[in-house]
């Protein structure tokens, strides 16, 4: 018997099933980036392939580990990779690009690396690199599918299955992991003559079959399969695959889980419920108002995973209200239910228990891809068991949510003022571009096809070393100081021999373009270890946005005004646009994405409005990352573009009409956004165009852009210098589409990453072509 003053927690009765926790896939860097840095050896012929599979297997385990301490049902397998996971899928079904293809059953690590990284085979030319994009609206960047007409498919790759096998004999419970057929299509690109993708599923749903078969013959109960593009606008013939495709791929042996996130399904919601699988995973964080249809048309024989943690960002969850949230939901329901993070925790860093120079109270607010899982496991437990059992960790949330809500660190009424204060003569520049134009060009007294460039010059391994000393505090402030302004002198002098016109300061003081300014502005915080994955090796540490973001001084004002006082040409001022801030950080979840880019355009006004005082007349406000955060349903894009123009327009218009303002960004497929461009009224827009052949010029031209343009000439991705009669050309046909009096003669993005004597020889083909340009104008 029980004594009576024992407290016995309530446990749930036996009518209600156990909910299961499960993970769609965690960060496979290593925390401590081991991953990255053994890839890197394996590059540089420091290890072996027996050493670097050995380093794979270690990571594996520790994560598989990791995740079983976490209490998980099921654990991912699958979602481990050397470089990407759809090259991975890619690889597995033998899809590998013509030009790689070589005398091998399994597809070798060397091809592998090849296909991601490009190669220079002993004898011949050097073979391009597959194609890199972003993965939906992350930072993450896969190598994309190449399929043609005459595709086939067969499997290449015993990866995945040697990873299962491994995984089991460590008694983990394996649930495979492996992109779907319609998603990895979707994704490839067609090369050569061009044709209806869906047509190759006959040659893809066989190698499908098997590898579904062979999964189900090593033992597992569940394979997850994912299905993103589930929550895009899908055409009707995209949607009636999905229904066929799942009935082919059926298998008695085994259950699947399709699992969707990024978004909810909107008008794929139907479709996705009737697929013919067991399972069906969705985003709630993103998607909370689909739950409920999903609870009435979703089959009670399926499972529904909920994922209801926070896969996208570094913050807390709040776990009263999912696990309300949670409670509500299985009253609603007999079905099985799963719960899980929203998406893979592949785009958090690994460990909050790897930072040790964060403050306490803003460390209490952050949870990463391990903090996430416990999370999840509180919540289990809570729903099992009972909440009782988990009462502290719910009181410890309850208590980090609650200071969060009040801390003086985050909410400054002072910033809060301001962004009620907008008025709307702050979006405008004072007089229409054509009366500005006019205005500038007294002044500016450039020739045609004036030159400039984007910002940044090559940054040396000096330059590097001088702001990692200084970081670490083993060099005076003033000796840092008197480092830089001397870069920023020899870059000035090196742009005056070159005899280009508007000039830069060259950035050497950034290792960063959002590091730099978040670094010096109230709300950003900055980790010591938090690395997500960006592409194959390459991590990125994004700023975490906490609080209300202010200006404490001006950060760029004396490096540029150095930088003038060296020339008497005008010397252009930079600064990263507020929406490029936004996008590359994580940002804080206690108010709309808008109301934060509107704080950093505040601080950037500033800015800008110092700059002017100080004498500098041209300021380039780049927005390198606009575009990629677009939304992925269309129906959303205007809204997001309004408040993305809104904020480059409160940082730019600020300033008098004959100051003239420039604006960057690093891609050009304009055709869908070109209004929005157009709406931000910068003075002056760089873009990138080179390799398009300036074909991409031709959305400004159906458009008729109104404002002067910068087509890229000089493609800084590669090592390749162009020619005087190559830059040219482009400029020719771009002065086919823009009038040539609203023209200029740029690189297609910043020259950081490039190296001193490319630099020179291409700014210098530049800047003759532009002398070549004017001399043939003249002479028309
Ligand atoms: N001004 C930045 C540079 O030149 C722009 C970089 C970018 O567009 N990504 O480096
Ligand atoms: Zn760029």
């Amino acid at each position: 018997m029980l004594a009576a003053n024992h407290t016995v927690p309530q446990v749930i009765t036996w009518t209600q099933p156990m909910i299961k926790s499960h993970n769609l896939g965690f960060p496979r860097i290593g925390k401590d980036r081991e991953l990255k840095k053994a890839v890197e050896a394996f590059w540089h012929g420091q290890i072996n392939e027996t050493r670097l599979q050995q380093i794979a297997r270690e990571l594996r385990r520790t994560h598989w580990q990791l995740q079983q301490a976490a209490g998980l049902d099921l654990i991912p397998v699958g979602d481990f990779s050397f470089y990407d996971q759809v090259l991975d899928m890619s690889c597995t079904l033998g899809a590998i690009p013509a030009r790689f293809k070589r005398d091998e059953d399994n597809i070798s690590l060397s091809t592998y690396f090849d296909i991601a990284r490009g190669c220079t085979p002993c004898c011949g030319a050097p073979i391009h690199a597959s194609e890199m994009t972003k993965w939906f609206d992350t930072n993450y960047h896969y190598i994309v599918p190449e399929v043609h007409q005459q595709q086939t498919f067969k499997l290449s790759s015993t990866k995945l299955f040697d990873e299962v096998d491994e995984a089991l004999a460590l008694g983990v419970a394996a649930k495979p992991v492996i992109l779907g057929p319609l998603s990895w299509l979707w994704l490839a690109k067609i090369k050569g003559e061009t044709f209806d993708k869906l047509q190759l599923l006959e040659q893809l749903l066989p190698v499908y079959q098997q590898l579904l078969n062979k999964l189900a013959q090593q033992g597992v109960e569940w394979i997850q399969i994912d299905e993103p593009i589930l929550v895009l606008d899908l055409p009707a013939d995209w949607q009636n695959a999905f229904t066929t495709t799942y009935r082919r791929l059926q298998l008695t042996s085994v259950k699947y889980l399709l699992a969707t996130y990024f978004g909810d399904l909107g008008n794929n919601l139907q479709l996705a419920c009737q697929l013919a699988v067991a399972g069906l995973h969705i985003d709630v964080v993103r998607g909370a108002p689909q739950l409920q249809t999903l609870l009435q048309k979703l089959p009670a024989t399926k499972t529904l995973s909920l994922g209801i943690i926070n896969g996208r960002n570094i913050w807390r969850a709040d776990l009263d209200t999912l696990l309300d949230l949670l409670q509500t939901t299985r009253a609603q329901t007999s079905r099985e239910l799963w719960i899980a993070p929203s998406c893979s925790l592949l785009h958090v860093p690994v460990d909050l228990h790897n930072e040790h120079k964060l403050d306490t109270e803003l460390k209490s607010w952050l949870a990463f891809a391990a903090q996430k899982l416990d999370e999840l496991d509180t919540l289990k437990t809570a729903l099992n068991i009972s909440p009782e059992y988990v009462s502290s960790k719910l009181a410890d949330s309850r208590l980090v949510l609650n200071n969060k809500q009040h801390s003086a660190r985050i909410h400054h009424d002072a910033v809060k003022q301001r962004i009620n204060n907008i008025r709307t003569d702050m979006l405008e520049r004072n007089l229409p571009y054509a009366v500005r134009s006019r205005l500038q060009k007294e002044w500016l007294n450039l020739p045609v096809f004036p030159t400039t460039t984007i910002g940044s010059f090559p940054q040396t391994s000096q330059i590097r070393e001088l702001r990692k000393s200084f970081k670490q505090e083993t060099i005076s402030s003033e000796t840092y100081v008197a480092g830089i302004k001397n870069e920023i002198a020899d870059i000035v002098k090196k742009q005056l021999e070159l005899g280009l016109d508007v000039l830069v300061h060259g950035e050497p003081e950034r290792n960063d373009m959002v590091e730099y300014f978040g670094e010096q502005l109230e709300g950003f915080a900055f980790t010591q270890n938090g690395w997500v994955q960006s592409y194959g090796s390459r991590c990125v540490k994004p700023p975490i946005i906490y609080g209300d973001v202010s200006r404490k001084q001006a950060m760029t004002v004396d490096w540029i005004c150095y930088a003038q006082s060296c020339t008497d040409k005008p010397m252009k001022g930079m600064l990263t646009g507020p929406v490029t801030m936004l996008n590359w950080s994580f940002v804080r979840n206690d108010q709309p994405r808008a109301t934060t880019a509107m704080q950093i355009a505040l601080a950037l006004r500033d800015e800008v409005q110092d700059l002017e005082a100080a004498g500098i007349k041209i300021i380039q406000i780049d927005e390198a990352a606009l575009r990629e955060k677009l939304p992925l349903r269309k129906s959303e894009w205007q809204a997001y573009l309004e408040w993305a123009v809104r904020a480059f327009r409160i940082t730019a218009s600020v300033v008098a009409a004959d100051t003239q303002i420039h604006t960057h960004m690093c891609y050009s497929e304009f055709n869908d956004i070109i209004q929005a461009i157009a709406d931000m009224d910068a003075d002056v827009i760089t873009i990138e165009t080179s390799r398009s052949d300036m074909e991409l010029l031709d959305a400004f031209e159906n458009y008729h852009y109104p404002n002067e343009i910068g087509p890229g000439v000089y493609d800084i991705h590669s090592p390749n210098v162009p020619t005087q009669q190559q830059i040219v050309n482009l400029m020719k046909k771009a002065a086919q589409r823009i009038p040539v009096e609203r023209l200029w003669i740029n690189p297609d993005c910043g020259l950081k990453t490039r190296q001193w004597p490319e630099v020179e020889q291409a700014l210098r083909c530049m800047v003759e072509s532009a002398k070549q340009l004017r001399r043939e104008q003249l002479t028309d």
